[in-house]
């Protein structure tokens, strides 16, 4: 009997596991039909400064299936991360952010918009990257200092030093860097000092559990304090209430970003442009 059992059980992961394994695969080739078919969107989300002012936006990256439906970069960018297509995807991605940048140039209203997009540690590591970020600016000849990007802590893997350099040769060009997801990592605050970051994105985490002397309101005022001491501007991430935003106020953040300023939103729905 609990042999019979055994095979059972057996056989129920062995299931499981093909259900897990093909269902990866066809996203895998979802995502390839996406890129030859040129279903990737730019989802733009505004940043704001503390007088409500319109200072930027963050591209956030939309995939759609061929009947419309959206797929959610949260279930496709750890495939593309694994399976090698989030270098493709990324060079989509930095080719149409710096497209729309050069759009918002060419008009007053919008000619000092910044724009962050994401940025993949696999792709920032990728040997021709920096290659492709200068040849991006000059084909689409953008202001580079308009130009943000996006890394998570992931992206110090090994040695420290590559990435600070490879970092710096971005820099030199006038791209700005901003550390994402601040304070889910595990980076220490002397990594902080040498990776030359111009700014942190508070988690939303933190913003969303923030509450008058809590923990994350604590770890919240910390990331300001580390943040002025270090000269790093910071973002607010996922501010969805008046009072979420009144109480970062108070702690001396600026900039934001959230649904409580907008969801982001294809560039037909943008508010100016
Ligand atoms: P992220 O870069 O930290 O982006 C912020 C995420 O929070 C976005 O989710 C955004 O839609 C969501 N968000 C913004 N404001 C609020 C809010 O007030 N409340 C809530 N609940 N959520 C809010 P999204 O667009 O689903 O993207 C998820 C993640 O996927 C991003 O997190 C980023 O890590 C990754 N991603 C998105 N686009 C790209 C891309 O082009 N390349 C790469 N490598 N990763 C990307
Ligand atoms: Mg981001
Ligand atoms: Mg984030
Ligand atoms: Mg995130």
């Amino acid at each position: 009997r609990a042999k019979h059992d055994g095979r059972n059980l057996h056989r129920f992961f062995s299931e499981a596991m093909q259900a897990v394994v093909a269902e990866r695969a066809s996203l895998e080739l979802k995502l390839r039909a996406a890129l030859a078919e040129n279903r990737f969107r730019l989802f733009y989300q505004p940043q704001l400064d503390s007088t409500g002012r319109l200072i930027g936006a963050e591209a956030l990256l939309r995939c759609f299936d061929t009947h419309g439906s959206m797929i959610s970069p949260a279930s496709f960018i750890p495939l593309a991360e694994e399976t090698g297509l989030i270098v493709p995807i990324g060079d989509w991605v930095l080719q149409a952010a710096c497209a729309q940048l050069r759009v918002w140039q060419a008009h007053v209203a919008t000619g000092d918009l910044s724009l962050s997009i994401n940025v993949s540690a696999k792709q920032f590591h990728q040997p021709d990257f920096v290659a492709k970020v200068t040849a991006a600016i000059e084909r689409h000849r953008v202001n580079a200092g308009l130009l943000k990007i996006e890394l998570t802590e992931s992206v110090v893997i090994g040695d420290i030093e590559t990435t600070v350099a490879r970092m710096k040769q971005i820099k030199a060009l006038g791209v700005r860097f901003a550390l994402d997801d601040f304070g889910t990592g595990y980076s220490s605050l002397s990594y902080l000092k040498r990776l030359p970051f111009d700014q942190l994105k508070i988690d939303q985490a933190f913003v969303r559990d923030m509450d008058d002397g809590n923990s994350s309101d604590a770890i919240v005022r910390a990331i300001l304090a580390i943040s002025q001491s270090l000269d790093l501007e910071v973002v607010a991430e996922g501010v969805e209430t008046s009072a979420q935003h009144e109480r970062l106020l108070q702690r001396g953040c600026v900039m934001f970003q959230g649904y409580l300023f907008g969801k982001p939103v294809p560039i037909e729905a943008w508010p100016v442009g």
